[in-house]
């Protein structure tokens, strides 16, 4: 993977504990919606067991002018660096990484199904097919405990004005220790959210990203569905 060094840009906090920062786009770093990049801080600070690298699903579109990722902010030496450090900062990015993209020439609708942060790489694809339209329907299903921890909710709602394409289920699952009111879907993502939202479960191509466990969690309800197993494309977010 090709290596690049680059310039922090800017910050900002997009959900509880979230953040989302941006990168200056290196002179002929190309990718593909849903990719990801591996962040290297260069003499950073401060540093501690867990190193000073990790890797982060893209969630700015190829059409945009800068890179952005955004992860949720453990008290780790490698967040407290970035959540710190002066804009114009240097970083090593190295990638695109991953086959975690959507076929090209596919008709059939996919279906996004994020946990938490694995909202990032459908960011991506929805920025991007926002621009460029697609000629499938797009689903998104997005998982939060809380309304407060939900991270591009407001963008990732508003793109359904601007394309009849694409349609939005937001769910909840921790309801009772949210501070914001919630009219919305309770509960994780199952066979039967499915089936209200979707006409036939065995037509779209799946696309589950998150935390390990939650995207081993999704893997029953498809399969229990029928779905057949080259339809489930995953991106595990290791680490979590
Ligand atoms: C393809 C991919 C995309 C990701 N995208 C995002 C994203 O968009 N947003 C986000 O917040 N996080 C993402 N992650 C997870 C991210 O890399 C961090 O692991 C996570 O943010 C936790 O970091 P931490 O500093 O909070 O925790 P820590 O407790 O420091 O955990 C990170 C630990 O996980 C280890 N680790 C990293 N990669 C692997 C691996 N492949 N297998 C086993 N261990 C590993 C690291 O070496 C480190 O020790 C992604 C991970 C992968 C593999």
């Amino acid at each position: 993977m090709p290596a690049h060094e680059t310039r922090f840009l800017s910050r900002e906090q997009i959900a509880e504990g979230t953040m989302a920062f941006r990168f200056a786009k290196p002179a002929g770093f190309n990718f593909r919606a849903g990719q990801s990049m591996i962040v290297t801080l260069l003499d950073p600070p401060e540093t501690d067991a867990k190193g000073n690298q990790r890797s982060f699903s893209i969630a700015s579109a190829p059409a945009e002018a800068d890179l952005a990722i955004a992860t949720r902010m453990r008290d780790t030496a490698f967040k407290r660096v970035l959540k710190a450090m002066p804009e114009g900062t240097r970083v090593q990015i190295r990638g695109p990484a991953g086959s975690f993209v959507l076929d090209e020439g596919e008709r059939r609708p996919a279906v996004f199904i994020a946990g938490g942060i694995g909202i990032t790489p459908f960011v991506s694809m929805l920025r991007q097919s926002a621009i460029e339209p697609l000629e499938r329907k797009l689903y998104l299903l997005y998982s939060n405990r809380r309304p407060e921890d939900a991270a591009f909710l407001r963008e990732l709602m508003a793109l359904e004005q601007r394309n009849s394409n694409y349609r939005i289920v937001v769910t909840m699952s921790g309801t009772e220790e949210a501070r914001e009111s919630w009219n919305g879907e309770r509960g994780r993502i199952d066979k039967a959210m499915l089936e209200r939202t979707l006409v036939d479960l065995l037509v779209p191509v799946y696309y589950v990203a998150g935390p390990p466990a939650m995207v081993e969690a999704m893997q029953g309800p498809l399969a229990g569905a029928g779905v057949k197993t080259e339809d489930i494309r995953c991106d595990e977010f290791f680490g979590y």
